[in-house]
């Protein structure tokens, strides 16, 4: 009988096996398998806004049902541009320097495979969101990662050495990938810290792809600053956003590109023949989403700091290191004090035997061993699911080393 199960290896490209699928997702699916509270991927538990919500089934009934334009409808690109000069004074010009795509994700993708050649180096803080890895192989380009620090201190930030960033920048650079606020770290960077970006990106003339999807969540007073608006920046920058989480609709797949003309004709280009356009209703009632008041933003951002105030001590107490997030819905632990053999016998354990499924931290990392006494937690749930995983991880604690 033939085997289905293989198929000489010249019928698969050479690029897929240089990554494995998403262990973000697969959490999902592992959640599902054993009934688990499923603090792993991050998606909210509770309602999207009802009046974005209704702004979707209008547009429907509306018949807004066929193809938008390419590179996005124009009430949702022009809403674009006016948020981006409200909250951070960028001024943008929605015809020719917004690209909406299918999700932040396909917008990442997009921009990569617009902007690389083969040889071409992308710079990755480390640890990352699990994508960027393979979006730069897929485009072709080499990832050089460039480490994130844990705070020592409980409080503190996570920080990167200066020198080993310069280091990671030479002639084959393209761009560099930023995310901020950071996924899973938490980690917002500060102003300092991004003009030194900023500095080198200007020296070795490379681009700044910045993914901004948590721009709206941040914590203790914490200022979101896009990289675009610093001074020399704006004609070098990719700036990446999406209505996922902000609005909490994640499975509408509708984010965006905002680039200087040249670079978005040629991300639109690519776009155009990956996905042809983001669901156009969607990006109707996404129009309207952007336009809420400010004390939508408040709220959110509220809300999210009472969560992570909910879990952090639950974590804590189960024998759980926090690293306190000063931005974006996950905490990422340290798991020293149990004795697992590593990250992923512990969301093994966690998601089999506790009935909580979180991401092994070797997800975030090049080479898996850097993770593996780490865990994230996704907390962009309602406080009932936060309470119901805290009395479920309360069973850990007679398992820590004495
Ligand atoms: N950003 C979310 C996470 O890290 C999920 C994104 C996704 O799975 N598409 O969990």
């Amino acid at each position: 009988m033939t085997d289905l199960g293989t198929v000489p290896k010249h019928f698969l490209s050479d690029k897929v096996e240089h990554f494995t699928e998403s262990v973000i997702r697969e959490m999902t699916r592992q959640a599902a398998l054993h009934g688990a509270i499923n603090l792993a991927q991050g998606f909210p538990d509770f309602p999207a806004p009802p009046e974005v919500k209704r702004a979707a089934v209008e547009a429907i009934g509306g018949e807004l049902n066929q193809y938008a334009i390419t590179w996005g409808a124009p009430n949702l690109r022009h809403a674009i541009a006016r948020q981006m000069k409200a909250w951070q004074g960028i001024t943008v010009n929605p015809e020719t320097e917004i690209t909406v795509c299918c999700g932040s994700t396909e917008a990442m993708i997009a921009t990569l495979l617009a902007i690389c050649n083969r040889e071409d180096e992308v710079v990755i803080f480390e640890p990352f969101y699990e994508n960027y890895g393979p979006d730069s192989i897929l485009s072709g380009a080499k990832p050089v990662f460039v480490r994130l620090h844990p705070p020592e201190a409980q409080d503190g930030d996570w920080t990167f050495d200066e020198r080993e960033l310069r280091t990671a920048f030479h002639n084959r650079t393209k761009a560099i990938v930023l995310n901020t606020p950071n996924n899973p770290t938490g980690k917002v960077f500060t102003r300092d810290e991004l003009e030194l970006i900023r500095d080198l990106c200007v020296e070795f003339n490379v681009l700044a792809i910045t993914d901004e999807i948590y721009e709206h969540i941040t914590y203790d007073a914490t200022e979101h600053i896009s990289i675009a608006s610093l001074a020399g920046m704006a004609e070098r920058t990719v700036t990446i956003n999406g209505l996922s989480k902000t609005y909490s609709v994640t499975g509408w797949r509708v984010g965006w590109a905002v680039a200087p003309p040249a670079i978005t004709n040629a991300i639109r280009k690519v776009h155009d023949f990956l996905t042809v356009g983001a669901p156009a209703p969607l990006q109707e009632a996404g129009a309207g989403a952007l336009g809420l008041p400010a004390g939508y933003y408040q709220s959110l951002a509220s809300v999210y700091a009472e969560r992570r105030n909910r879990i952090m001590p639950a974590l804590e107490e189960a024998g759980f290191r926090c690293y306190r997030p000063r931005g974006a819905y996950y905490v990422m632990t340290d798991i020293g004090a149990f004795g697992f053999a590593d990250d992923v016998a512990c969301t093994k354990y966690l998601v089999e035997e506790v009935g909580v499924a979180a991401v092994p931290g070797s997800s975030f990392y090049n080479h898996p061993r850097e993770g593996a006494q780490q865990v994230r937690f996704a907390f962009c749930k309602r406080p009932e699911t936060l309470d119901r995983a805290a009395e479920r991880l309360a069973k850990l604690r007679d398992l820590r080393k004495r």
